[in-house]
């Protein structure tokens, strides 16, 4: 017979697959979320990607929980955007789906373990955001994180930035010539920065160091 914890994984893992046949990741599209992500896990996701671990998936799915409730049950009255396509010229495109609009400003919801430590929103998230407000034409945006143990919350207002905007299509035009050329994705620092300890392809990345 199952046990709870078994129901549980099987539930996190019906929702990833079904997660992964919306959110193909194709060589010429890439997506607002992944702005100022590290290069090598943007390559690697298309190229050569391998599957998130549970305990990265039981995450996402608290993540998605929240993300439900608030929608649902707090920001109440806003539009639920579709996909935004954003066509940079350069012979790809990026993906922007904005989490809510309320009044021509874009809200972007994050769940965190705790707001405490945050006092200024992140970088990678200030430039999805910007990406949002590109694809919509807006000028304003909304972090929201919240924290999912005790649904604490801290907002910052964002304002569009076109050299924010200009920044981010670089640096997906670099992956992008990777792909398109087919060259192997070489470039591997030396050592491992903070996100490395948490991010999926570390023993591709890192073969010979055996602990994090
Ligand atoms: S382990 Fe580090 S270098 Fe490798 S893909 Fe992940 S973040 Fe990038």
């Amino acid at each position: 017979m199952k046990t709870f914890s078994d129901k549980i994984d099987e539930y996190v893992k019906n929702k990833a697959i079904e997660s992964d046949k919306h959110h193909v990741k194709k060589n010429d599209q890439f997506n607002s979320s992944e702005a100022g992500y590290c290069p090598r896990k943007i390559y690697l996701d298309r190229v050569d990607p391998i599957k998130e671990p549970e305990a990265t998936l039981r995450i996402f799915q608290m993540g998605n929980i929240i993300h439900e409730f608030i929608q649902k049950e707090v920001i109440t009255g806003g539009v639920y955007e579709k996909d935004h396509i954003i066509h940079t010229g350069l012979g790809f495109c990026i993906k922007a789906k904005p989490d809510i609009i309320i009044d021509d400003q874009v809200i972007e919801l994050k769940s965190t373990k705790s707001i405490s430590y945050i006092n200024t929103p992140n970088a990678n998230h200030v430039k999805q955001v910007n990406l949002y407000l590109k694809a919509l034409g807006l000028k304003f945006g909304k972090i929201i994180y919240i924290s999912n143990s005790d649904l604490e919350s801290k907002e910052f207002n964002i304002m569009y930035s076109e050299d924010l905007y200009n920044e981010v299509v670089s640096d997906f035009a670099y992956v992008f010539d990777c792909i398109k050329q087919n060259i192997p994705y070489l470039k591997v620092e030396p050592y491992p920065n903070p996100y490395c300890y948490t991010c999926k392809y570390y023993k591709k990345c890192y073969p010979r160091r055996t602990t994090k």
